[in-house]
């Protein structure tokens, strides 16, 4: 009875009756935003409230791969405003019920959006909770064929998550967008014998009644674009520590043996990463390679993952991935976007890393690699937009070859202009700035210029948001082709429509 009267309409005044001074100042509660204020984006996120943590608990009632889930999520958030009411987006299955500080909350579901209206108002600055319990959200399987393909996706033993860029709402509710970075905590309950994992640490495990409950904290701020939840037949190996960093890879117990070997070269990947970048920026690294060909390779927090396609590739192709996603976890992960169209971000960096361990930078064969994608610049920039400004949301568009090639193209051209040392201090100072955070290309921009004291704004803008391809610092010689106006694969960046001259078509990873 007494949770019933603290729940009910009490004696307390209602922001919506309470004083002028809120009414002036702006703080009378109203509804948050339906979207976080995404170029690409406009639903993706909402506003009114920053999310601090993530507590999800999932139960998989049996061990069939294909089942859906029975979630519970519990956000702890702080109100940035007066809420009368806030969103979560979500378009999994169904929704059980929904509390807000314990107490039941009206909601209605509205397409992706989970409008929850609280018995009474938040303040500005107040912390909440709101709880999701019984939500359900199912697998689909894998399609290599699709740019995409499940973001919640089942094998023949089991399930992962795949929700870049915006598909992480499809299995759980949240503030989907990567503004939004949060703490998270899984409690993952499967039947005994199933192994369940998740990104960070294990913190418990303990089997009883026939089911197994396994407890990961990822205390690094996430993105939820980033989490990853795998269960099934799945071998965990833990090789002990490098640099501090707690190595552990998850592979299919029937491949295990097989793709062990293959995961050996990661420590000397986080060595050659942390000479150049600095300290790894969380506890705990390695794979997990799913038992499916889902075409693409993702840098889900703390744990990579792959496919068996990808891991069916030689390693002279194979290790240079396995370095891409290492170094995402730097750029995309550490530090995310702001914005989706700041993509190029985490994808130029890591296929400026992705380039550089495979070619020196200053090697003859990178230069001429260098000077091939500058030749394409301005036939990629007119068909899939300037590298910090994809055409759409469509992840066709998003993961575009000229935010990867065009993005390392951009960091080679302010190493031109900058030289190399100051060049390595940008990017150190990058990661250590903004580690655990969101930033945009406009901070990348002034951090450029304030490390290496010339104002290289101008510079920047041109590589980055130019519609035509600037010249390149030290190559005058380098140039452009013509736009060919009878091309016409303009708005879907397939890389089967775009001009390569050569390159691999890219993998998106
Ligand atoms: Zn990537």
């Amino acid at each position: 009875m007494i949770a019933l009267s603290a729940c009910g309409l009490s004696n307390e005044p209602t922001l919506e009756l309470a004083d002028e001074q809120a009414a002036l100042s702006g703080n009378l509660p109203s509804p948050g935003a339906p979207g976080i204020g995404d170029v690409l984006y406009p639903n993706l996120g909402n506003g009114g409230y920053e999310v601090e943590h993530y507590q999800l608990d999932l139960r998989y009632a049996t061990a069939a791969p294909s089942q859906a889930i029975d979630g519970s999520v519990t956000i702890r958030a702080r109100a940035t405003q007066a809420l009368s009411r806030f969103d979560l987006d979500f378009s999994g299955d169904s929704v059980g019920a929904v509390t807000v500080d314990g107490c039941a909350a009206a909601y209605s579901w509205d397409g992706e959006e989970l409008v929850i209206t609280p018995a009474h108002a938040l303040r500005r600055g107040d912390r909440f909770a709101v709880t999701v319990s019984h939500f359900a959200s199912s697998p689909g399987a894998p399609d290599p064929t699709d740019f995409l393909g499940a973001p919640f996706f089942f094998t023949p033993d089991g399930t992962a998550w795949a929700g870049q860029p915006h598909n992480a709402h499809r299995i759980f509710p949240s503030n989907d967008h990567p503004r939004n970075k949060a703490t998270f905590a899984f409690e993952i309950d499967v039947p005994a014998g199933t192994t369940a994992v998740a990104n960070g640490e294990l913190v418990a495990q303990h089997t009883t009644g026939g089911r197994t409950i396994w407890q990961y904290e990822q205390r690094e701020p996430m993105a939820t674009e980033l989490a990853q939840v795998a269960v099934g037949a799945l071998t965990v190996t833990s090789p002990g520590q490098h640099r501090g960093v707690v190595l552990r890879d998850v592979t299919p117990t029937r491949l295990t043996a097989a793709l062990s070997p293959k995961l050996a070269v990661q420590p000397s990947q986080l060595d050659w990463l942390h000479e150049r970048l600095g300290d790894y920026p969380f506890r705990t690294y390695g794979s997990l390679v799913m038992d499916a060909s889902l075409g693409f390779a993702l840098e889900t927090q703390t744990l990579s993952l792959y496919d068996t396609l990808i891991f069916g590739l030689p390693e002279s192709i194979l290790n240079p991935i396995m370095l891409h996603e290492l170094a995402h976890q730097w750029f995309g992960d550490s530090v995310a976007p702001t914005q989706w169209s700041d993509v190029w971000q985490n994808e130029g960096h890591a296929t400026w890393y992705e380039l550089t361990y495979t070619a020196d930078p200053d090697s003859i064969q990178f230069e001429q690699l260098m000077q091939l994608v500058y030749s394409l610049g301005d036939i990629w920039r007119t068909f899939l937009g300037p590298v910090a400004a994809p055409l759409s949301g469509d992840p066709n568009d998003l993961f575009n070859i000229n935010v990867y090639y065009g993005g390392a193209l951009a960091l080679y051209a302010l190493r031109q202009q900058v030289g190399d040392a100051a060049f390595q201090n940008i990017e150190r100072t990058w990661v250590a700035r903004y580690r655990g955070r969101s930033a945009s290309t406009a901070d990348f921009i002034a951090l450029a210029s304030q490390v290496s004291g010339q104002d290289v704004s101008a510079f920047l803008q041109a590589w980055l948001y130019g519609t035509t391809t600037p010249a390149m610092p030290g190559h005058p010689d380098w140039i452009v082709d013509p736009v060919d106006a009878q091309l016409s694969f303009a708005g879907r960046s397939s890389p089967a429509q775009v001009p390569l001259k050569g390159l691999r078509p890219m993998l998106r990873h």
